[in-house]
């Protein structure tokens, strides 16, 4: 099982490979070069989700030197519940906030920094990891790294516009973690991040890698939970699922179309988006437009470029098979804080801005449907928004609350992103 760049330019390359470098190149996003039947998942005989993790991955690493080791990666990487939880009849919700970070994040970030270790350990070298986070990425890369020898990592998130515990989460670490307080916005992160691996003799000297979701490490995991929940779905309710995904940068999202495409049962893929509507834009005009992101209550969706639409678009070439495979909703923040608040007044559960995105799809167009929801934080996350609508204070998890008690610390730059190298 080989990679390859999305812009054709690179030799394939295993899935190690293209984890350690994490973009390609040539600029572009490495995806597999074809993908494995789920045929041989005798998914009724696996009793744990790291074991189902390694049965869905294991084809990617055939050949790969981390073969022998993704067994035990696995069991490190997912040591958290992964409930598929009953709203109300055919209504679930995919809670994927039980990692050390309390967002869906932490499945990649723990995955990836796993693969990373191991590999560096075996070709005796260091890495400096770039992560550019609009909130949820940067905190789970850096409670996945920290700690860990041979990685430095640099995170960098926009000023202003993480909530107070996301920050916390991204500042708490020192040691190997160092953040950045950019003035600017996640997309002028995520240019920073781009244009440093873009300056070769940089990339060289610091050895250079990336955790975004731009990263294969991060994206291949993120499928395993579609396989999995999608499986547990319709042995619950004889129907294959809908799955309504709360999305920014659509990493979440591609994983979901690579589960679909390797034979995942689910019905449809449907995507939730906050006032940021370059998808859904998309879809209706036929025309794919990026534009800068605006800011909304689901923070961590706050994006105008989605980078991993570069996957799907290499997935479904044909634009028009595209968007007859992908549908999209907008949700704007004054329907976010309306929905989390109807929501625990209705069932007395607590969404987050984010969730709240795809509850508020469902609620409008798929009501009654076989549907999950795919919650992607801890409404203990966005407490703010959260606190005042549902008039109760939510219970911080307890891994969360660990880190919120710890000191912070972070340097404060522009937008040039050799200022991350002074
Ligand atoms: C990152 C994030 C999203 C968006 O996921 P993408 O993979 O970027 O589409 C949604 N919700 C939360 C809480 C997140 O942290």
């Amino acid at each position: 099982m080989k990679f390859v760049s999305t812009r054709g330019k690179e030799p394939a390359v295993t899935a190690s490979e293209a984890i350690m470098q994490g973009l390609a190149p040539d600029g572009g996003l490495y995806v597999p070069q074809s993908f494995p039947a789920l045929t041989h998942l005798a998914i009724h005989e696996i009793s744990s989700y790291p074991e189902l993790a390694f049965e869905v991955l294991a084809p990617f690493f055939e050949d790969d030197p981390l073969k022998d080791d993704l067994a035990e990666i696995c069991m490190d990487a997912f040591n958290f519940p992964v409930p598929l939880v009953t709203l109300r009849d055919q209504e679930t919700v995919l809670e994927l906030f039980h990692g050390p970070t309390a967002a869906f994040k932490d499945f990649g970030a723990r995955f990836l920094a796993a693969c990373m270790e191991r590999m560096l350990t075996k070709e005796q070298r260091k890495l400096t990891i770039l992560v550019a986070t609009s909130g949820d990425t940067g905190g789970a890369v850096a409670a996945a790294f920290a700690g860990r020898k041979g990685i430095d990592v640099k995170v960098l998130y926009p000023k202003g516009r993480v909530s107070g515990r996301q920050q916390q989460q991204l500042t708490c670490w020192g040691g190997n973690i160092q953040a950045y307080e950019v003035d600017g916005s996640f997309d002028d992160c995520q240019k920073m991040v781009k244009d440093a691996f873009m300056d070769s003799e940089l990339s060289q000297q610091w050895g250079l890698s990336s955790a975004n979701s731009i990263n294969l490490g991060r994206l291949l995991p993120q499928s395993v939970y579609y396989v999995f929940a999608s499986h547990l779905y319709t042995q619950a309710f004889g129907k294959k699922p809908i799955f309504i995904i709360p999305s920014g940068n659509v990493g979440n999202s591609c994983a979901a179309f690579w589960a679909l495409t390797m034979g995942a049962p689910i019905e449809q893929i449907v995507l939730s988006v906050n006032e940021n509507k370059t998808i859904p834009d998309f879809l209706s005009s036929g025309t794919y437009q990026t534009r800068a992101s605006v800011q909304t209550l689901a923070n961590a969706m706050d994006v105008g470029a989605p980078s991993n639409m570069e996957r799907l678009f290499n997935l479904y070439p044909n634009t028009d098979t595209l968007r007859s495979m992908i549908s999209a909703y907008a949700v704007n923040d004054q329907t976010i804080e309306a929905t989390i608040k109807e929501v625990y007044e209705e069932l007395g559960y607590i969404l987050c801005p984010h969730t709240a995105t795809g509850e508020r799809v469902r609620r409008d167009h798929f009501a009654g449907k076989p549907t999950i929801v795919v919650s992607t934080a801890h409404p203990a996350k966005f407490e703010q928004v959260v606190e005042p609508l549902i008039k109760q204070t939510v219970e911080v998890p307890e891994n969360l609350a660990k880190l919120l008690m710890k000191p912070s610390s972070f340097k404060a730059i522009g937008t040039d992103y050799r200022q991350l190298f002074n």
